[in-house]
């Protein structure tokens, strides 16, 4: 009786690997299927990260050769959608090869191909972007690209509705980002379930898969997620907002609220500017200085200069200073032709934004020499011409007793004082300069800041000298 049983039991185990050698051979190998289909498909053993595994499968037809590499990740919520949507792929793309009566003699006349990038955003958020190819006899036809945002904690996608709590603004500043591109058609923001993105190295990244007429191509449109912060979902906030990016946003809003800070009428106000820098050393000294004081004042720099020391500019930008644009070489601009003077005023306008984002106002021209062309090149390309009323003859004296007395002499609430921050009597007179105005009770503004009170009051002029 005992034997017997011990029988049964073996036979069972026999039965149940042969049972499951056929689940296996069906799953792993090639099986050819009665309408012609030879379907392979394994499961990769490596973890990419977390329990996200890839799932390859090839598959043949009389038709068409297909290789999928897609996210596998034992959760059903989140592979059964994924799943579906390549398969529909498949079927699509068979049936408009059977329309169009494709046939490859001895070859296999189409191939479809799957790829996935996996993007770790947090211990528990990951980017999928699956790119499909489509080939006909060897030519590629067409290519999109479909991303999946998923939350492992959850078991669920995240869309673009659960990332950002402002979609109403978002879809208004995405439709300002596409509203120049030919090739983006508006409806593309129509339905926010449909758009496909990621967030991905501090950039938000729009995909979109372009018409035929356009040889299916894929674009990608990166921004900054900076620029994006504030349509966040609070939740994610906290999650993408990087320690970089943080320290940006808070000089973007540090430089905004200076912008908006309301002046007293009647306060005493006085804008320092500093000429000619970015300065390796002595540019480095007055900003120190500036933040000891509390104090924001304008640099009018030489985008010669910006080039060689871009990391300082950007510095004096990050550190809520407003920049002015000086020209590219300090040329004279009286005594040069109207090109040289455009460029002079217009490109180094684009070169310092290019290196420090901020797009200058104003613009000084060296030595103070000017002309109505000047004038028109400036105002064209949205530039104020300023000029200053107090010159600290740093230039001239090259002392630090000298630039005091000069500039304490002669300043009074509303004055716009010249300074040179590639001298570094000037970096060491600026000390015992914002001690004595500071305990006369005046505040250091920047020249953007200033303007409109001076306006208001009818103090002037804030230039010539
Ligand atoms: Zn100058």
């Amino acid at each position: 009786m005992l034997i017997a049983k011990k029988r049964v039991i073996l036979s069972f185990v026999i039965l149940v690997c042969i049972s499951l050698a056929l689940v296996f051979t069906s799953n792993s190998g090639a099986v050819k299927t009665s309408n012609e289909e030879k379907v392979s498909s394994q499961i990769l053993n490596d973890e990419i990260n977390k329990g996200i595994k890839i799932q390859t499968e090839t598959k043949e037809t009389e038709i068409l050769t297909t290789f999928k590499m897609i996210p596998f990740l034992n959760i059903e919520a989140i592979d059964n959608p994924i799943h579906k949507w390549a398969s529909d792929q498949e079927k699509v793309f068979t049936e408009e090869l059977e329309k169009s009566g494709i046939s490859g003699g001895e070859k296999i006349p189409a191939h479809l191909n799957y790829q996935t990038d996996i993007h770790k955003l947090d211990e528990n958020i990951y980017n999928f972007v699956i790119t499909v190819e489509q080939f006909i006899h060897n030519e590629m036809k067409n290519t999109y690209v479909k991303t999946y945002m998923v939350d492992l904690e959850n078991k669920s996608f995240i869309s673009i509705p659960d990332m950002f709590a402002d979609t109403d603004k978002l879809v208004t500043f995405l439709t300002e980002k596409i509203k120049d591109d030919k090739e983006i058609t508006k409806d593309v923001l129509n339905n926010l379930y449909d758009l496909n993105w990621e967030i991905h190295d501090d950039e938000f990244i729009l995909y979109i898969n372009l018409d035929e007429e356009l040889n299916n191509e894929i674009k990608s449109l990166k921004i900054q997620l900076v620029e994006l912060h504030s349509y966040l979902n609070e939740d994610y906030k906290e999650i993408l907002i990087s320690k970089k990016i943080a320290k940006e946003i808070k000089a973007i809003e540090e430089k905004k609220n200076n912008k908006n800070r309301k002046l007293d009428p009647n306060g005493k106000y006085i804008a320092l500017t500093f000429d000619d820098g970015p300065h390796a050393t002595n540019t480095i000294q007055i900003l120190k200085t500036l933040k000891d004081y509390d104090a924001k004042a304008t640099f009018f720099m030489l985008s010669k200069n910006v080039e060689f020391y871009p990391d300082i500019a950007k510095e004096v930008a990050k550190s809520g200073h407003e920049i002015g644009n000086h020209s590219i070489t300090h040329v004279n601009l009286n005594a040069v032709n109207n090109n040289r003077m455009k460029t002079e005023i217009v490109e180094s306008k684009q070169q310092i934004k290019e290196v420090t984002g901020i797009e200058p106002q104003l613009f000084r021209p060296p030595y103070g020499e000017q002309n109505q062309v000047v004038i028109n090149h400036s105002e064209k390309t949205n530039q104020s011409v300023i000029l200053w009323s107090i010159d600290s003859l740093d230039w001239k004296s090259k002392n630090v007793k000298s630039i005091y007395n000069t500039t304490i002499n002669q300043v009074r609430p509303g004055s716009i004082i010249l300074f040179h921050d590639i001298h570094k009597q000037t970096a060491d007179a600026l000390p015992l300069i914002l001690d004595s105005l500071t305990d006369k009770g005046y505040e250091f503004v920047t020249v953007s800041e200033l303007i409109p009170l001076l306006d208001q009051n009818g103090i002037g002029p804030y230039y010539g000298n």
